[in-house]
């Protein structure tokens, strides 16, 4: 091959992993067992830029922990259930899930997922994502389902979960209930209006965003230490529009700064209004559907936001409206929608998480984080949770709850493990105190639920080989909130473990600062990426970020990783076609700059080594790639051309020696990062010659820890300081010099002297002053 065809080596190189299974998991393997929690992406239509740079990151670890001679646990999923899966079955197919039976949507999201799946999870191995792709599951398939319905149920029996009728936060857009955990925060321009309410003869002022909810109001608090309202307590307020009354409370929660001091408790439009509601047992008013439409009286079947509009014109008809301005707030959102969320009183399922946010925490500190501030984000989450887990979802396709009710006993049953996976609605039980039928749980598993048991599900498919902790999680930091805590969570309650020892939190992709996004129409696809510059450009990109660090997508680091790539080719085939058929062996004696520059390798080694060994990716990545432009191709190679062509003997041999090891040495160290141009060099010069089948399960370079000689960098000055000389001359680089160098460099310099002169053409070395001087 002249040039280095990315795409055909890299589908060539793909395949012979796959042949060659060269990362299969063997559990009868000697040694450490490294084992990766590895997070199973969402299915959808292709890969996202983001999850080409964190599985990258994640596989720089894997690779080189394989190499270090780890065995590698590494399995592969895909989170293929719960609103996500919904939401893009819904897209494909153009339905709504609501609008169809259930049963022909769970039929169709199989079937979708059927027919999309196998491309989706193409694009990792594309990547060069060494997973061990037979150690595969899905977070719906069978067994994922049994072990997320046995967790249910051994927490149930252990009285960690509970149902409740409550007012929970709600998605009118998803029409389910949600967790604490899937808000996000959306600033909204809204109108602030005060608007006039009654007690007696007099006003009573309330500043709103929300008048739509005025007929929803149950009560109002004013503040114990307000003097302008003191006097109205214990009387009632007259609603506006709607013409009934409300009590006046004192009440701390009105706060004497926001507005008029004048609290509505509406039911509901907040937590606030959820805790007051319970505080005074109020009778609610609920003027919502689950669709988010109102049911009652003129606004009937209006949108929360055309009654909002509705009702402002009827304040303004009516004359009710005493001031009024546009703000800017922050709202609560569903993070899958970005719909304004309610709170709506529904029956749900909830893990009891709040009385152990102390001993949580301690489990968090019990982890390794990486880089160590992300443990802050977990904590800071913890100490601001305000609910307990809800885990239960009113749509369709997720895993079942194992549970039936009996309406007359108010009797929960739940299933056997035996039983399991099951879809309770395919059961028939019976009450067991009335003996009557029982009716089956509609609710599905939050898919959280789910996908915090990856590590027990992967552990499941090689015969529970894999205990608690593992050793390493990696994931994005968006998702600390939900996926880090729910699985720290399960691990706990369940075995009163860690699930990790280690988690690695990588950062997001961003194109010019701008987070990249489908709304902003600036995404970029890792499949034409790919195909322009090839997976290791790509990966070579990838590896640019700090830990943790967010990294901006430019095309020009793409181009620096294909170049590094085509150098690392061309340098290969020039060192082989110099050096013999054979492996070349080690001479008795080393020539000095050999010895010297193999001593400067070894320590780019060891500083590559604890770089990966810290999951700093990065840092490897900047060693390697200085030392192989500024060592390797600018210079080494530029010394000992002369001796490999025209030298004899040892001299000549002490160079091919060290060409072969440094290149091989340079390979593996950049492997993890690059793994296709590493395995094609390999292949074809190396195999023949080494035991290994691939350079990827070959032993990672170690080498002692060598002390820093001056003498290279100071080798390697004197020939730039050289080479500037010809070029401000105008001369070839290979024109002939008389040169002076200070006695001090050239005593450093003294066994090195002859390659100086082979390189820079100075047949004649003097001390004195620098100085270059041309024939
Ligand atoms: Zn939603
Ligand atoms: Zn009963």
């Amino acid at each position: 091959m002249k040039h280095y065809n990315a795409k055909e080596v890299e589908e060539k190189i793909k395949k012979f992993w796959e042949k060659e299974k060269i990362y299969k998991f063997d559990s009868k393997k000697k040694g450490k067992i490294y084992s990766i929690d590895t997070p199973p992406p969402t299915v959808s239509g292709d890969m996202h830029i983001g999850h080409a740079f964190s599985y990258s990151q994640q596989d720089f670890i894997a690779r080189f922990r394989r190499m270090f001679e780890d065995n590698i646990f590494y399995p592969f999923g895909t989170d293929d259930n719960g609103l996500p899966t919904e939401r893009l079955v819904e897209r494909i197919n153009k339905v709504k899930s609501k609008e169809m039976s259930r049963s022909a949507f769970i039929e169709l999201c199989l079937k979708t997922l059927k027919d999309i799946t196998p491309d989706f999870v193409q694009q990792w191995k594309d990547l060069g994502v060494s997973a061990d792709y037979n150690v595969c599951y899905s977070t719906i398939d069978k067994n994922s389902q049994k072990i997320s319905q046995k967790s249910f149920i051994d927490l149930f029996k252990a009285e960690r979960i509970y149902k409740k009728n409550f007012p929970t936060i709600w998605c009118p857009e998803c029409q389910t209930s949600i967790a604490q955990a899937e808000l996000e925060d959306k600033e909204f321009k809204s109108f602030f209006s005060t608007i006039e309410f009654g007690v007696e003869a007099k006003t009573l002022p309330i500043a709103t965003t929300r008048p739509e909810l005025i007929p929803a109001c149950v009560a109002i608090f004013v503040n114990p230490g307000d003097k302008r309202y003191k006097n109205l307590v214990g009387k009632k307020a007259k609603i506006p529009l709607f013409n009934y009354e409300v009590p006046i409370f004192e009440d701390k929660l009105a706060d004497i700064e926001k507005g008029t001091g004048v609290m509505m408790v509406c039911s509901y439009g907040d937590k606030f209004d959820v805790d007051a509601i319970n505080r005074y047992k109020l009778k609610p008013r609920i003027i919502f559907n689950y669709d988010g439409t109102i049911n009652f009286g003129e606004y009937k079947g209006m949108k929360i936001r055309e009654a909002r509009k509705k009702i402002l014109e009827n304040l303004k008809k009516a004359g009710l409206i005493l001031d009024q301005k546009q703000i800017s707030h922050i709202i609560n959102v569903h993070d899958k929608c970005g719909t304004e969320i309610e709170f709506l009183p529904t029956e749900q399922w909830f893990i009891k998480v709040l009385d152990k946010k102390k001993e949580l925490i301690k489990q968090g500190k019990k982890i390794k984080w990486y880089p160590n501030f992300m443990r802050k984000r977990f904590e800071n989450w913890i100490d601001g949770l305000e609910w307990d887990w809800n885990i239960s979802r009113d749509r369709h396709f997720g895993v079942s709850i194992p549970a039936w009710y009996c309406r007359k006993c108010d009797e929960t049953i739940i299933a056997d493990e035996k039983e399991l996976p099951l879809n309770p609605s395919e059961i028939e039980k019976k009450c067991s105190k009335c003996k009557g039928r029982a009716e089956p749980e509609i609710k599905v598993l939050d898919t959280w639920a789910t996908s915090s048991l990856t590590s027990q599900i992967a552990s499941s498919l090689v015969g529970n080989k894999i205990k608690l902790p593992y050793s390493l999680r990696p994931q994005a930091h968006d998702i600390i909130r939900t996926w880090a805590f729910y699985t720290i969570v399960k691990a706990y309650l369940h075995e009163n473990k860690i699930p990790w020892e280690n988690i690695v939190v990588s950062g997001f992709v961003r194109l010019e600062g701008e987070k990249m996004s489908k709304s902003k129409g600036n995404i970029i696809e890792p499949r034409d990426a790919i195909q322009k510059y090839g997976s290791d450009a790509l990966r070579f990109w990838a590896a640019g970020s700090k830990l943790g660090e967010d990294l901006n997508y430019q095309e020009k680091d793409l181009v620096a990783g294909k170049r590094f790539v085509t150098k690392l080719f061309n340098a290969s085939k020039f060192v082989f076609m110099n050096l013999g058929k054979t492996k070349p062996k080690k001479p008795k004696k080393l020539e000095s700059v050999d010895k010297l520059f193999l001593q400067e390798l070894s320590i780019i080694v060891n500083n590559t080594t604890s770089y990966f060994k810290k999951y700093e990716y990065s840092g490897a990545k900047m060693e390697i790639e200085q030392f192989f432009w500024k060592s390797f191709t600018d210079n080494y190679l530029e010394i000992v051309k002369k001796r490999i062509y025209q030298g004899k003997g040892d001299e000549k041999l002490s160079a091919q020696y060290t060409l072969y090891q440094s290149l091989l040495t340079i390979l593996k160290l950049i492997a993890p990062i690059i793994p296709f141009i590493t395995e094609e060099i390999y292949q074809t010069y190396f195999k023949k010659h080494e035991k290994d089948k691939s350079i990827h399960i070959s032993r990672w370079p170690r080498s002692d820890k060598e002390k820093k000689s001056k003498d290279w960098g100071i080798l390697i000055n004197i020939i730039s300081k050289i080479r500037k000389e010809k070029t401000k001359a105008k001369k070839p680089m290979n024109a002939e010099i008389i040169l002076s160098l200070d006695r001090k460099d050239h005593n450093a310099l003294k066994e090195l002297i002859q390659d100086l002169k082979n390189v820079t053409n100075a047949p004649e070395i003097k001390t004195g002053k620098f100085k270059v001087e041309f024939k």
